[in-house]
């Protein structure tokens, strides 16, 4: 696929990618059982760690304070990553981010750019940019370098490849290199090693993201299980560090919390294996590191959500993918279907408020079932579903929804909504089914309702509601309990009020 079609991926409509990808048996078999492990490791991990609920509510507590005081910790770390030797950049929009790090990389004269794994330079489409500007980017993840060869974004916050097999991604190295490699795990990765250690000893500059920001020391945390982020960050002359301003905890013990929920609800781990606190540039007498460090950080539509009683917690989110894991509507079409590269019920939220988008982006917000198996997973307790149909109400609101839907809910509350109309509704709805009707079942729908009989059977209404039955038997009792004279609650209650008694 190349790039342009890739672009293209994401601007198809959701409709379509999620046809695309539930027709993909590979794909949805290989997301499901990668998911599966995730969240069975997720669940050993959580469980050896004592009260797992305290420790949410702790992480809740912890991010929760500074998004309400993000201005605050913003300017202690930012100062103290200065204090440090670094310099730092706000960036208002992915434009002005993509900007500042041209600048830098043109100041530098620099041909070769060495990634890390970052979210947020996917956010802006650096790689795009770079390109475009003759600037050679490599992905030293090994799941995004493999994406990188497929000309493929992310389809998992984690674990980016998700989608892949051994057979898929030998064909991609052996196309890469003109080598003929079997399809096995340690070829493989010899292979990723060997080539990507001299783009880490080459590269101009080394870009990475920001796991976290502790704000009393304006140190940066890295934390991976490869070991790129430490060669892209000390290896290079210039380490540059893009950042979502979010992303901060205010001191070292809070740091602890957030790398224990973040490693066990991402991967099972109890730590992840490489946790590197960067602060500052290498300083004299030091063996290693970069002779500069710059901070982009970006706020690209987050600060829009500080404020607001009902998004600004989505902010709180350390991307462990844990709500991807356990979605059931990730787990059947995978990442690339939300067309975003924040994915799964993080994503949905994320990428219609981010890029202020309800029209398109909003459709995410019906890429749920409402399960609520998010809110449970998470780790800092985000609670996603609501957040969910609150997007949807907005969208209702702002008269984003189809006239054919936004007709049939007006109608729908008009019938509910009246007795009368109600009954003659639901006896018309029986006649009405008739033509429809095989043993009992709708089979094949008609309208709206042919997408939910292609995959199961609709039950017919019976002629006699539940409500009807109910009276009937209600009116049978009264009047067999009239006829043997036996006391009834109300009729006991009655007589009292009348001043009778019974003999007992
Ligand atoms: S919303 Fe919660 S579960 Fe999902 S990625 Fe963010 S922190 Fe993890």
């Amino acid at each position: 696929m190349s790039q342009i079609e890739t672009r293209q991926l994401i601007g198809s409509g959701l409709k379509q990618r999620t046809e695309e990808a539930l027709a993909d048996d590979f794909l949805r078999k290989a997301v499901a059982f990668t998911t599966d492990k995730l969240k069975t490791g997720k669940l050993k991990a959580t469980d050896d760690f004592g009260d797992w609920e305290q420790w949410r509510e702790r992480g809740r507590l912890i991010r929760t304070h500074v998004i309400d005081n993000l201005d605050y910790y913003l300017t202690q770390f930012t100062d103290n990553v200065s204090k440090a030797g670094g310099h730092v950049y706000f960036c208002c929009t992915a434009d002005e981010a993509v900007k500042t790090f041209m600048e830098l990389a043109e100041k530098r004269k620099a041909k070769l750019v060495a990634k890390g794994k970052s979210m947020v330079s996917e956010e802006i489409h650096l790689n795009h940019h770079l390109e475009d500007h003759g600037i050679e980017a490599i992905e030293t993840d090994l799941g995004e370098y493999i994406l990188q060869l497929a000309k493929e974004t992310p389809s998992h916050l984690i674990i980016p490849a998700i989608h892949k097999n051994k057979q898929q991604i030998a064909d991609l190295f052996n196309e890469e290199s003109g080598e003929s490699f079997p399809p096995e795990t340690r070829v493989l990765a010899d292979f990723a090693r060997q080539k990507l250690r001299n783009y880490f000893l080459e590269a101009d500059i080394g870009l990475t993201g920001c796991n976290f920001g502790v704000a009393e020391s304006g140190s940066i945390t890295l934390v991976s299980n490869e070991g790129n982020g430490r060669m892209v960050s000390t290896i290079p002359k210039s380490h540059v560090v893009i950042m979502g301003m979010e992303r901060l905890v205010p001191t070292f013990d809070d740091l602890e919390v957030v790398l224990n929920l973040l490693a066990r609800s991402a991967t099972g781990q109890k730590l992840t294996t490489y946790t590197s606190m960067i602060t500052g540039p290498r300083r004299e007498g030091e063996l290693d590191g970069p002779e500069e460090l710059h901070l982009i950080v970006l706020d690209n539509g987050r600060s829009e959500q500080l404020g607001d009683p009902v998004f600004q917690e989505v902010l709180n989110c350390i991307r462990c993918a844990a709500c991807l894991n356990v979605c059931p509507v990730y787990r059947h079409v995978g990442g690339h279907t939300y067309g975003s590269v924040y994915s799964g019920p993080i994503g949905a939220v994320l990428t219609p408020l981010l890029q202020q988008d309800m029209k398109e982006a909003g459709e995410l917000a019906y890429a749920s079932s409402l399960c609520g198996a998010c809110y449970e997973a998470c780790p800092v307790k985000i609670p996603l579903h609501d957040m969910l149909v609150q997007l949807r109400n907005r969208k209702v609101k702002m008269g984003l929804t189809p006239f054919a839907e936004r007709t049939a809910f007006k109608t729908f509350q008009t019938v509910f909504g009246n007795v009368k109309l109600y009954k003659v509704a639901m006896n018309s709805a029986y006649y009405l089914q008739k033509p429809f009707i095989s043993k009992g079942f709708i089979k094949k729908g008609p309208g709206p309702m042919s997408g939910w009989t292609q995959s199961r059977f609709f039950p017919m209404k019976p002629k006699e509601s539940f409500r009807d039955k109910w009276n009937k038997l209600q009116q049978e009792m009264k009047s067999s309990a009239g006829s043997s004279a036996a006391p009834s609650v109300t009729s006991s209650a009655d007589s009292k009020k009348r001043g009778e008694h019974h003999d007992h």
